[in-house]
Parts: structure tokens; C-alpha cells; sequence
């Protein structure tokens, strides 16, 4: 992917009435009228009355979805969920996840259907602190190589989201940001760059 390019993941099975957008992952700013929130790595989910305000996910209706949605992330996961009623695009670090994000009832508002958690650190590089386990205790995704500590974010949003909604269908695009130089990645390199994740109608 070069700069001026764009990749598109998005391979689970088609739903009736719920393919009306697709994701992408830009490494420049798109020139795109789009709807984003100040991200501050909380929980809270904004709304298109709520805007413009700090907050780490959009949820929007069917009806209300017309402008592309934008996470901006640097490892961190961009985790976009479709539901029967409206989309909610989230913000998800390791900070927001401990936090409770995907515990939020919005999420079950939209009645979520499928999920789709985009290009972001997996655990072949998001090298973690024995203190770190403190904030995910008893999670099942953590490993050890080498003496190192590791931990699995994008399994702990799939446990997570699988025990609220047990037939979710979830799909983890096999990208790491830190290990794939096409993204941006802050753990790789204190970037002040983003990847622009948008949610786009069609
Ligand atoms: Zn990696």
C-alpha cells in the first residue's frame, strides 16, 4: 500500500440488509468530508447530536449514516460494529478496553450483528509490563517467548464482545501495524502519524 493508496478488509459472509458499508484503512488523511470525535482513549460513544465533542466511538443509525466515519489509530484497534439497527465505529486501546468500551449499552442498541477489528498491534510485538496484567485479570491472552510477556488485544475484544453477544459473527484483519510498514505504528516508531480507518457508505 503506498501513501495516496487504501486497502479494503472486509471478507465475512454477506448479511442480508447489512452491507451498506465497507472499511478501509488510509495512511493520509482522506480528502473526504467525514464525521470524527476527539479521540482521548475513554469510552464514551458519540452520536451525530453529540458532535463535535471527545469520545471513542460514532454510533449512527442506518438512516443517519451518509458521511463516512473515521477512527484515527496508531496500533490501537479500529473495530467497526454493524448492527441491525446502526453502526457504532470504535476507538479501542489496550486503555479503553480495560475501561470497559465494548460493556457499553450502546452496543447492544444497534443489536449488533457482525464485527470487524481492523489493522492493529497483534502479539507478535505489543510486548507488555508484568503490571500490565493487573488491568485484563484472568484473561486467557496473555503468552510468554523468550521471558517476554505478550499480550493478545484483538482476542480480548473478541472474548469480551462473544460472552455479551454470543452469536456475533467477528472477523480480525491478520494485520499488525508495529510488524507491517505500510501502517503507521507508534510502538514501532513514536509516529505522530495515523492510520485513517473510515466506514464508508456502499
Ligand atoms: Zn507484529
Amino acid at each position: 500500500m503506498s501513501n495516496k493508496g487504501y486497502n479494503t478488509f472486509m471478507s465475512t459472509p454477506y448479511i442480508e440488509n447489512l452491507n451498506r458499508g465497507r472499511f478501509e484503512t488510509w495512511t493520509i488523511e482522506p480528502e473526504l468530508e467525514f464525521v470524527q470525535v476527539k479521540q482521548v482513549h475513554g469510552t464514551d460513544i458519540a452520536t451525530l447530536e453529540t458532535l463535535p465533542c471527545e469520545a471513542d466511538g460514532i454510533m449512527v443509525s442506518w438512516e443517519e449514516f451518509n458521511k463516512p466515519l473515521a477512527i484515527k489509530t496508531a496500533d490501537c484497534m479500529p473495530i467497526i460494529i454493524e448492527g441491525a439497527k446502526g453502526v457504532i465505529f470504535l476507538h479501542a486501546g489496550w486503555r479503553g478496553l480495560a475501561e470497559g468500551i465494548l460493556k457499553r449499552s450502546e452496543i447492544e442498541v444497534i443489536v449488533p450483528q457482525r464485527v470487524l477489528i481492523g489493522p492493529s498491534i497483534h502479539d507478535c510485538c505489543f510486548e507488555v509490563t508484568p503490571e500490565f496484567k493487573d488491568h485484563f485479570k484472568g484473561s486467557p491472552n496473555f503468552s510468554q517467548r523468550e521471558g517476554k510477556l505478550y499480550f493478545n488485544l484483538q482476542q480480548e475484544a473478541k472474548r469480551e464482545l462473544r460472552e455479551l453477544f454470543p452469536s456475533l459473527l467477528i472477523e480480525i484483519t491478520p494485520i499488525c501495524t508495529a510488524s507491517n510498514c505500510d501502517f503507521h505504528s507508534y510502538r514501532r516508531d513514536k509516529t505522530s502519524q495515523r492510520n485513517w480507518n473510515l466506514y464508508i457508505k456502499g
